[in-house]
């Protein structure tokens, strides 16, 4: 159901909107609905094509300037990769870090509370105050390393 879903995160969206006193537009609530309906890692003209088979005349920079507005209100994370910013759900989402396939740009994400403790200690033996982090693994994916070309590639 539409409209069930992700209606805490639209909330929180209203709330911020209201607090920041920018409008509500239907704009807006297109961008977020496509946004909330997609658990992948969206890079801007991935939910501008999502939002687009709705609402054509929706452009670019408006879906833009609403993932920076959902960013802000704690609703995404943007991860900074190479070139092209993705951004994922983050309302109540556990941390968690990536790996990233530099020949498909598949994401896969991973949490190890083993890494977690273990950059605590280092941290600590540095008398260094942790504020977050964010592990980007790049490499190849299963599947593209199974391509053929790869390893005529790999050969040059
Ligand atoms: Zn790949
Ligand atoms: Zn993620």
């Amino acid at each position: 159901m539409a409209s069930a879903l992700g209606r805490e995160e639209k909330d929180v969206f209203a709330a911020y909107l209201a607090k920041n006193r920018l409008k509500r537009s239907e704009q807006r609530e297109v961008i977020l609905d496509s946004f909330l309906r997609s658990a992948r890692h969206l890079s801007v003209d991935d939910l501008l094509h999502m939002v687009q088979k709705k609402r054509p005349d929706i452009g670019r920079t408006t879906v833009y300037r609403t993932l920076k507005l959902l960013q802000a209100a704690g609703l995404a994370s943007e991860l900074a990769l190479d070139g092209q910013s993705r951004f994922e759900r983050d309302w109540k989402r556990q941390h968690h870090d990536h790996f990233i396939c530099k020949s498909c740009g598949a994401i896969f994400e991973f949490s190890s509370p083993e890494i977690e403790r273990l950059q605590d200690e280092i941290a600590a033996g540095l008398g260094f105050l942790i504020e977050g982090h964010r592990h980007h693994i790049f490499g190849i994916c299963r599947r593209c390393a199974a391509r053929p070309h790869r390893a005529a590639l790999r050969a040059r």
